[in-house]
């Protein structure tokens, strides 16, 4: 008999495995680093906390444009910092104190190899074996190669929010989404920000549309370096340089490096327990989130094509589900997965691309509409935002949403939601009042501008 009948590797959205089919039964979890995972701790709530506060400084910094005098006096960076992390920590620690106190779990702090197939060590000196296993070992950031050689001191999502003082120029390497909320954050709050990105358009996953727009935006407010190779990275304790291919440089007090991330099977151990891995290192699962090793499961970033924190949550649903029900097994739901970058303005989508649809062949109308076109994007004296749809004509389905301005991950949620419940254009549009003259009535135009409205 095993020693457990589950164990957890990861506390992210592996936490969340512990259903009540697991009260009376022996369930191991096993977590290396801040309990609650990337999300908690370093990733989705920090971030956004932080973002909220620069969205207060930036409409104070606005507030001229309404005719309102007002001044941003100054950022209490510690305090702020402070407040995300006064809030964010005892969560952390009260979640991991009641898995402790619970009768069914075992917490193990420390980092968990496989041994065999089913069984774990951890680098706390214990070893056991589990009937099952779930890896939910997420990832980490990825730092290239020109960095670590250089020696320079630098940050990363893990470190940046945690600084002591607030820098008074920073430099962020990467031109994708977490540079991008950073980016933000830091611009609002009085720091220069450059960023810099080998590819010519920032956030270039989204729509090119979206894409091209967002990187006008970003080159009126940061000090944009695209399409350039870092090849030198030289500092000291004043700041940091980096130099580019281009000759041209960069400088600043902080480096925050947001080159994408890696997830964690490298430590893992897994060729002793013959998982098999995708070329990109994460965990081959199969619908039901299975491996290759019978009793061995994977979910969010470690094995996910999306590094989303929804979508490591109904992963977990499923997981737990089918770790119950052997002779029911649930798939994952990877139909219309949304996201959303909380930069400025905001971004979100679902769904194809312009130039997805367009290689596959596909048969599409877009049509685009500006915040800036309706009343309250008149009150908010709006110049960017844009919501632009892609649907089939032929049968009235949607088939992408991407939006760019304020609230745009709320404004998107209806178009998620007739996606994922296969209800058409006209129905949409028509078939229910919107509020007038609410900001969603950009949503309500850009249905109507489709054409694909019946009589
Ligand atoms: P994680 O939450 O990363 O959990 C994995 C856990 O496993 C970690 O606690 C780790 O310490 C532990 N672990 C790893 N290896 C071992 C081992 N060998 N032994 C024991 N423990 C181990 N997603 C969104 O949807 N919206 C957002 O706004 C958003 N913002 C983000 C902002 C930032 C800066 C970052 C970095 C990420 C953001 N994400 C966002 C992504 C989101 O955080 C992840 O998709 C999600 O947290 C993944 O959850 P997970 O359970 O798969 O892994």
């Amino acid at each position: 008999m095993a020693d457990y009948d589950l164990a957890i590797i990861g506390t992210g959205s592996g936490n969340s495995l512990v259903t009540p089919d697991f009260d009376g039964k022996r369930v191991a979890i096993i977590e290396s680093g801040a309990f609650g995972g990337t999300c908690l701790n370093v990733g989705c709530i920090p971030t956004k906390m932080f973002v909220y506060a620069a969205e207060v400084a930036a409409t104070v910094s606005h507030a001229g444009v309404f005719g309102i005098d007002a001044r941003l006096e100054g950022v209490r960076w510690r305090d702020l910092r402070d407040r995300v992390f006064g809030r964010i920590d005892p969560i952390s620690a009260g979640g991991q104190a009641y898995r402790v106190e619970s009768e069914n779990t075992t917490v193990f702090a420390g980092h968990a190899v496989f041994t065999g197939p089913r069984s774990l060590r951890v680098s706390t000196g214990e070893q056991f074996s589990a009937e099952q296993i779930v890896i939910a070992t997420g990832g980490r950031p990825m730092v290239p190669e020109v960095v670590t050689q250089s020696g320079v001191a630098f940050e990363t999502s893990d470190t940046i929010m945690r600084l002591d003082e607030l820098p008074k120029r920073l430099v962020i390497l990467g031109g994708g989404y977490i540079s991008a909320e950073f980016a933000h954050v830091f611009s609002a709050l009085g720091v220069e920000v450059s960023v810099v990105a080998r590819g010519t358009r920032l956030l270039r996953h989204l729509d090119s549309e979206i894409s091209d727009r967002f990187t006008q935006v970003a080159a009126t407010r940061w000090d944009l370096h695209l399409g350039v190779e870092t090849d030198k990275l030289s500092g000291d304790q004043r700041g940091v340089r980096l130099d580019f291919t281009d000759g041209s440089c960069a400088e600043a007090d902080v480096l925050l490096v947001a080159t994408g991330r890696v997830p964690n099977t490298d430590r893992l151990g897994l060729a002793a327990a013959g998982i098999q891995t995708l070329s990109d290192g994460r965990v081959k699962v199969d619908c039901h989130g299975r491996t290759n090793v019978e009793g061995v499961w994977a979910l969010g970033d470690v094995s996910s094509d999306f590094q989303l924190k929804h979508v490591a949550n109904h992963e977990a649903r499923v997981i737990a589900h089918n770790l119950a029900h052997p002779r029911d097994l649930r798939e994952f739901d990877h139909r219309y997965v949304p996201s959303a970058v909380f930069t400025a303005p905001q971004i979100a989508s679902v769904g194809w691309t312009e130039d997805q649809v367009r290689a596959a062949g596909l048969n599409y109308v877009t049509a685009t509409q500006a915040y800036g076109d309706t009343a309250y994007g008149w009150a908010m004296e709006d110049h960017t935002g844009i919501c632009k749809l892609i649907a089939d004509p032929g049968t009235g389905l949607l088939l992408g949403a991407h939006l760019m301005g304020y609230q745009a991950s709320n404004l998107i949620q209806p178009l998620i939601q007739a996606m994922s419940f296969g209800q058409r254009v006209p129905e949409l549009a028509r078939g229910q009042y919107w509020i007038h003259p609410a900001l969603m009535e950009v949503v309500e135009n850009a249905l109507l501008k489709l054409g694909l409205n019946e009589p």
